[in-house]
């Protein structure tokens, strides 16, 4: 048994953070847990960049607007508050990078460059080419790899928390190189595993490990969940793959054309065109599909995205890796040719309830939750493009400075025999078992009701069907056995427990948006089709109790701008 008095989980962007913050003050120890190496986390796939009011490019610019954007982006369902919080300190936390070492892109006179971003009144957005996350993920690594007081515990997949109702104790670890089960008692756990848009398995711009294990782990201890019906679709992921094509080519001056050569938007956001926020861009082109007005059919429909007038030049500077993506996955260089694309399942509004923004923290005492796997809300029904990264440095900051101070005052709670045995008992269980299902047809099948019932359009029927399949599928993973028996690197079993983290977050995403009777930010009811604020400007909020799911609603924090409606 290890003691730490801070476990981290998670060390994409938000767990990194917040593990350096805790770190700071040398007598605190961090554990800092990661499923995957830590550079291969989801964070480095990020490509077109963080928003900051840094006011380079435009000094009309400021945190005040920045957080207006942010607000009205979110179809007003954002804490004010909160966003206020994150705007602010945006700026802070990017000078800190800088000083760092995370090499930005740079105006002729030597400033950090801010480039156009979706929603966004003024070039905000910070970036290094198209290579944001990337460097930025690689930078945060270093400096964690520098502080004497964090251990990593790569390759070790976190199975469940260990509490007593109230209190945090501890989390039960499976070490993925040698199938050991590890427990680590802790007086603090941050949750930073990042989103789920894997639960639409086959089309989403997301890693594969993108699964969403912390926020399961979270719902099936009975912690709450909030607003989990929004779901981000990215309007350029690959046609053939769901790959993500950054909106930094829209930033950059992409257009996007439909079967007549026409810049469709024009009919949806008459002044802001393709730098209309993603629900809106999402919903035009599948709109222009369903009209008639895309290429191929059904599933392989698109439209295309149009770079070539930007020229050779600027395409190679400022998005090569959009470029090489495109060739290699579809065979298509944006140099010469304009791209097909079409909206992949991208980024997950909502996760974890955060009941403090200012601390990150949950309802359960020294449970803390940050990142994508977390609703704090700053997002609220639709993120703007830029707006994670930041999220996840600010709030990242400030969870580790709450969760350092809180360690010095409590001491760790003692396991029981029990709960010392858990972890063993669950991975011999599910060793054991002889079911007849597939792994494969029950995510397969996963992915085909969330796309088709659960995605861009809803309705009631479309979804009350998707949460009596789900709640099926999730009887049916009872009975998926893990082929594999060997203890070295066994990934079928860790695929089997991401399944099953999977099937219950697509239930809830399911169960949310069937009870939302309006349409607002990226969650659209086709037979609700307006925003309804007198009965919906309110959170959902989420909770398994057994088998039953509870649902509840709470006040969203307007303390600036009263909500209005929405036009670009
Ligand atoms: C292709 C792509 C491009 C994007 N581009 C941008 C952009 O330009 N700007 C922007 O603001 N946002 C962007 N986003 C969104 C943003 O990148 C993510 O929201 C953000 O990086 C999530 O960071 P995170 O630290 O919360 O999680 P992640 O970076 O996903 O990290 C999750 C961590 O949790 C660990 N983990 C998960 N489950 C377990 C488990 N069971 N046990 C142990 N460890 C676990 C993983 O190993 C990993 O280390 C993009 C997203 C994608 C997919």
């Amino acid at each position: 048994m290890r003691h730490y008095d801070v476990v981290v989980v998670g060390a994409g962007g938000a767990g990194l953070r917040t593990a350096i913050e805790c770190a700071r003050d040398p007598s605190v120890r961090v554990a800092v847990v990661s499923k995957v190496y830590p550079t291969r986390s989801h964070t480095g796939a990020a490509q077109g960049g963080l928003n900051a009011a840094l006011c380079n490019e435009s000094p009309q610019d400021s945190p005040e607007v920045h957080a207006f954007d942010t607000i009205k982006g979110s179809d007003f369902l954002a804490d004010q508050d909160a966003v206020y919080f994150m705007c602010k300190h945006a700026p802070d936390v990017v000078h800190e990078l800088d000083r760092w070492g995370v090499p930005f892109s740079r105006m002729e006179d030597g400033r950090i460059a801010q480039r156009p971003f979706g929603g966004a009144s003024f070039p905000r957005t910070v970036y290094s080419a198209d290579r944001t996350g990337h460097v930025l993920l690689h930078t945060l690594f270093e400096q964690a790899l520098s502080k004497e007081n964090i251990d990593f515990f790569n390759e070790f997949f976190l199975l469940d928390l260990l509490h007593n109702g109230q209190r945090v104790k501890g989390v039960v670890l499976y070490d993925i190189k040698n199938g050991e089960v590890v427990n680590l008692t802790t007086k603090a756990v941050v949750l930073a595993t990042g989103g789920f848009a894997r639960i639409y398995w086959q089309r989403s711009t997301n890693a594969v490990g993108n699964t969403g294990d912390g926020a399961a782990v979270a719902m099936l201890n009975g912690l709450p969940l909030k607003d989990m019906e929004f779901i981000q679709f990215h309007p350029t992921g690959l046609a053939k793959t769901g790959i993500l094509l950054s909106e930094a080519c829209r930033g950059e001056g992409g257009y996007l054309i439909n079967k007549l050569g026409e810049r469709f938007m024009q009919r949806y956001a008459p002044e802001k065109m393709e730098l209309a926020p993603r629900d809106m861009v999402s919903r035009a082109i599948e709109h222009e599909i369903r009209e008639g007005r895309g290429f191929g059919e059904g599933t392989s429909a698109y439209v295309l995205l149009d770079l070539r007038h930007l020229g050779e030049e600027k395409i190679k500077e400022r998005l090569p890796q959009v470029r090489q993506l495109a060739i290699d996955f579809e065979g298509v260089d944006p140099v010469y040719d304009p791209v097909p694309i079409r909206p992949s399942a991208h980024y997950c509004m909502g996760g974890i309830h955060i009941e403090n923004h200012m601390t990150s923290s949950t309802p359960m005492e020294g449970l803390y939750a940050v990142g994508e796997c977390a609703c704090v809300s700053v997002h609220g029904a639709n993120r703007l493009g830029g707006n994670s990264l930041i999220e996840l440095l600010v709030f990242g900051k400030f969870c580790g400075i709450s969760a350092r101070e809180y360690v010095k005052q409590v001491d760790y709670l003692e396991l029981t025999p029990a709960e010392e045995r858990k972890g063993i008992e669950f991975i011999e269980n599910l060793m054991k078992r002889e079911g007849k299902e597939k792994l494969a047809d029950i995510r397969r099948r996963m992915g085909e009701i969330t796309w088709e019932k659960v995605g861009i359009f809803r309705d009631e029927d479309s979804l009350k069907s998707a949460y009596e399949e789900l709640s099926e599928l999730i009887q049916r993973w009872e009975d998926v056995p893990v082929v594999d028996k060997s203890k070295v690197f066994n990934t079928n079993l860790v695929e089997v427990i991401e399944l099953r983290n999977m099937l219950h977050l697509a239930r809830a995403v399911a169960y949310c948006a069937m009870h939302r009777k309006e349409s607002r930010g990226g969650h659209y009811r086709e037979d609700y089709p307006e925003r309804d604020d007198e009965n919906f400007l309110k959170h959902s909020i989420l909770v398994q109790e057994g088998e039953r799911l509870k649902l509840e609603y709470i006040d969203v924090r307007i303390t600036h701008h009263q909500p209005a409606e929405r036009k670009y």
